[in-house]
């Protein structure tokens, strides 16, 4: 054991990471004074995780007997070491730092409780965790998430799959189909051996595959005028995949209801569109989707990806645009798609982008208009 003065003459005992266990194993309290980040990565088995500021600035929140024995460990012992002289200035009197820190601790091979979640949680999304405007929050607020993906097909394959990689902690995939040979082209959720498999099943695989971490809700089911309030419960954003009238209007009118953001997207041969609708959040100020198509058009207007074509890579650009806004929108950071629709061609290779207006006599959005209940619209005129 060693000890160390400073310019005050206050001694602080220094421990070993051995004798701090031992001492602990005798009923000392050690604290670890890391930040939050560092933390995560592994402690000091049986330590209790309080910043230094935190505990300097308030320490008989975490420690209100002074004449408890309390152990201090940092990285390396310089945090921990400063930390003990502001506790034993602050009037506790059985306080040691332990030399070496937390990287002598795991040198020495004692026990660390590194929570296999944490350390699988840093690795996998070091990439985010190192950006301005995500980091360490943004990514427990994605892994605290929960989208909604109507459809998990052209689109929702996509969307999906990035979505579950980003970290979003929770998926609820709505789909009432089965995989079929011509989804393949560019439903890159499912795969030839799923073929005749509830869609929402295969994209579970799949995503489970890629990211243990989310949570898939497979919801076989198609969204209806009864159904579509418990599909929403829960959930943060909703990501039009349906590629279809009567589902579109019907979330539109649940979105604006309840006031969640609906990522809209759609695509047809070479071209495709997308926006975010947030008119339920922001009445008289964002267009909803109804501002834009007051009603559906007549199905033979409006034909369908098995009967118009799609190019197979088209939904893949809209649905990963869906993605992004998801992101955006979780963590509140950039522009959002809001009152712009962005129309993409294929062919040209050219986005081109229009501004939406919110229509002052919206029969679904206009400030004050009462929620008149949803409709089933015709299915005839429902894509897939
Ligand atoms: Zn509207």
């Amino acid at each position: 054991m060693t000890r160390t003065a400073d310019n005050r003459g206050m001694e602080i005992e220094l421990l070993t990471p051995q004798q701090a266990l031992a001492r602990m194993r005798a009923g000392a309290v050690l604290v670890d004074v890391r930040e939050a980040h560092e933390r995560e990565l592994g402690m000091a088995e049986g330590a209790l995780g309080i910043a230094r500021g935190d505990l300097e600035s308030a320490p008989a929140d975490a420690l209100p007997d002074t004449d408890a024995e309390v152990l201090l460990i940092c990285q390396a012992g310089g945090r921990s070491l400063q930390a003990a002289r502001a506790l034993c200035a602050a009037g506790y009197r059985r306080i040691a730092s332990v030399e070496g820190g937390t990287m002598r601790w795991q040198a020495e091979a004692l026990p660390m409780c590194t929570p296999a979640a944490d350390a699988d949680f840093m690795e996998r999304y070091s990439r985010h965790l190192r950006l301005p405007n995500v980091g360490l929050a943004g990514q427990q607020r994605l892994e605290a998430s929960t989208v909604l993906l109507l459809g998990a097909g052209g689109l929702g394959s996509p969307a999906a799959y990035y979505l579950a990689a980003a970290g979003v902690g929770r998926l609820r995939l709505v789909d009432d189909d089965v995989v079929e040979r011509s989804n393949l082209q560019r439903q890159i959720l499912h795969a030839e051996d799923r073929i005749g498999v509830p869609k929402v099943e295969s994209a579970a695989t799949t995503l489970g595959a890629l990211n243990p971490r989310t949570r898939i809700d497979p919801v076989r089911e198609r969204a209806t005028a009864a159904n579509v309030e418990r599909l929403l419960e829960g959930v943060d954003v909703v990501i039009d995949g349906a590629d279809n009238f009567p589902v579109r209007y019907l979330l539109n009118d649940a979105c604006v209801h309840l006031g969640k953001p609906l990522v809209y997207g759609a695509v047809h041969r070479f071209e495709g569109q997308a926006s975010v609708f947030d008119a339920g959040r922001h009445r008289g100020q964002a267009p909803c989707y109804r501002c834009l198509f007051p009603e559906p058009p007549p199905p033979e207007a409006a034909p369908n990806c098995s009967e118009a074509g799609v190019l197979g890579v088209l939904p893949g650009v809209i649905g990963m645009l869906q993605a992004t806004e998801a992101i955006k929108l979780l963590l509140g950071i950039g522009e959002p798609l809001r009152g712009r629709l962005l129309h993409f061609d294929a062919l040209s290779m050219r986005f081109r982008e229009t501004r939406l207006l919110p229509d002052p006599d919206c029969p679904t959005c206009a400030p004050g208009r009462v929620f008149a209940g949803y409709e089933d619209i015709d299915p005839a005129c429902a894509a897939g």
